[in-house]
């Protein structure tokens, strides 16, 4: 099957699907539309192709493919972190590469790129190690490594990135790499942090920390008690171990069938919690948050590593859902009324807006170097807003915005790409001078801007 275009020139794909054990889709093949949906719905994307990879040389097929036909090339294992900058490039779909080999007396795991958090965990029950995963389980190790990743543990160990240890990829010459700070230092810094763009990784290794007791789990309030449980909440988090990690959430549930009806079309406010520690200790230390206000529903007690991925109750089916981030130097009165102000009401156009604690190990420096660096903000606010059609992107992004601009003065620095809106740029996770030197490492690597993530250095470039 050949694909053809009247503003891009005919590119062999055949040629391309003879080469590889995986399976190539082309806008002409009925599962097209499907296999180029990224997980997250509201985000529509155009690529050229699908190549499903079976195994590292078919991505190395692909590489050296994309570079002979100055085609650009992506990798998305599944689209939590969508934007619309892989249009018309070569996308490779990662899932089939999931081994996941574990070295638990040297606390350190080698897994696939298709490889996500919820699976390492699951292999890590038992042996007293976790890895430094965030809320969701349903996304990769290397999608979230690579673009920063704010972790449970990342107060006592810091950045999902800086636990990177080396990575295997597809450079943008088609070369199949190791790399780690030995063999090329200025890729590997990058690598931690600065985004997908600078090869097609195949695997990584990462660090584990020790984990011999976990607690965690979410207290469920009526929406009324949001005042004195976030109160509750900026206090605890003021004097908290590193161990601890909370967030608090006000949450507006849809008047849809699809919902619980305990949920549904109702409005909560949530504290969620995580410890590295055991569950009578943990208890201890939300008492003031318990007490803040009428517990509905507590799902505190002991965690396995593969159940902390359950502690959020984020949805794993694919999601039309609207994102967008701020930072915040601390969580006073002020900003806590006003913010509250603005989303306690479902009218605010919003389904979640939660306040993460930030601090500890994320403000220090990295374990090691990283493009994403230290995080200096105390606390980050996350917004999100459910666009189901079309129509309904603009009024979501209109509530994101809303919300977001209220924190503008308690701005506490950048956050990493993986806290990014679908719509922002690269920019506004680094400050100046790394952006320049990723952009250095960039052109050093990928001149042609061959490889394609979803947050470019440099904007969108065509392949040059
Ligand atoms: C429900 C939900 C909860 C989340 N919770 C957190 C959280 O707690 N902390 C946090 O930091 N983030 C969180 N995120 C954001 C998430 O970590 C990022 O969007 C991350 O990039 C997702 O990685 P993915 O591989 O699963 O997604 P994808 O969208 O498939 O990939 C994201 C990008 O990673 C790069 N990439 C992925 N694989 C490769 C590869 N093999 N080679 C080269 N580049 C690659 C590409 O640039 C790609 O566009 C959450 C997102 C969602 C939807």
């Amino acid at each position: 099957m050949t694909t053809t275009s009247t503003t891009v020139p005919r590119i062999p794909f055949p040629d391309l699907a003879a080469r590889i054990d995986g399976a190539l889709i082309l806008p002409t093949d009925d599962e097209f539309p499907h296999a180029a949906q990224a997980w997250n719905l509201a985000v529509p994307q155009r690529p050229r192709a699908v190549l499903h990879a079976r195994t590292a040389a078919d991505v190395v097929h692909a590489v050296r493919f994309a570079i002979e036909h100055r085609l650009p090339v992506t990798a998305q294992p599944g689209g939590h972190g969508a934007t619309t900058a892989l249009d018309e490039a070569l996308l490779i779909r990662t899932s089939a590469l999931d081994d996941i080999w574990i070295d638990a007396d040297a606390r350190v795991a080698r897994v696939g790129a298709g490889v996500k958090w919820g699976q390492l965990q699951s292999a890590l029950d038992g042996t007293g190690l976790t890895g430094m995963l965030g809320s969701s389980p349903d996304v990769t190790v290397v999608g979230f490594c690579l673009s920063g990743g704010l972790s449970w543990f990342g107060r006592a160990h810091g950045t999902g990135a800086a636990s990177l240890r080396a990575v295997e990829l597809v450079d943008a010459a088609g070369t199949h790499r190791w790399v780690d700070d030995s063999t090329d230092a200025s890729l590997m810094w990058a690598l931690r942090g600065g985004g997908g763009e600078f090869g097609i990784v195949t695997a990584v290794e990462i660090a584990l920390v020790p984990a011999p007791e976990l607690a965690g789990g979410r207290l469920l309030f009526p929406v009324e008690d949001a005042p004195r449980v976030w109160r509750a909440f900026a206090e605890v988090t003021t004097v908290a171990p590193r161990e601890l990690t909370l967030f608090a959430s006000v949450l507006h549930f849809p008047p849809i069938p699809e919902l619980p009806e305990e949920i549904r079309g109702r409005s909560f406010c949530a504290v969620d919690a995580v410890l590295l520690g055991g569950t009578a200790a943990l208890e201890a230390l939300l008492r003031p948050i318990a007490g803040a206000g009428t517990v509905l529903r507590s799902t505190i007690g002991p965690l396995r590593p593969s159940t902390i991925g359950d502690v959020c109750e984020e949805p794993v089916d694919p999601s039309p859902a609207l994102t967008g981030s701020g930072s915040l130097v601390s969580l006073d009165d002020e900003v806590l009324t006003a913010l509250l102000d603005r989303v306690s009401d479902p009218a605010c156009g919003l389904m979640q807006a939660q306040v993460r604690h930030l601090g500890g190990a994320f403000r220090d420096d990295p374990a090691r170097p990283a493009a994403c660096g230290r995080v200096e903000a105390e606390y980050m606010a996350m917004m999100l807003a459910m666009a189901p059609v079309p129509e309904a992107i603009e009024p979501a992004q209109a509530a994101i915005d809303a919300a977001l601009d209220i924190l503008k003065p308690w701005h506490g620095g950048p956050l990493p790409l993986s806290m990014l809106g679908h719509h922002d740029g690269a920019d506004i996770a680094f400050a100046p001078d790394t952006l320049r030197r990723l952009r250095d490492v960039k052109e050093s690597t990928d001149p042609r801007c061959v490889v394609r993530g979803n947050f470019p250095v440099h904007g969108s470039p065509a392949i040059r």
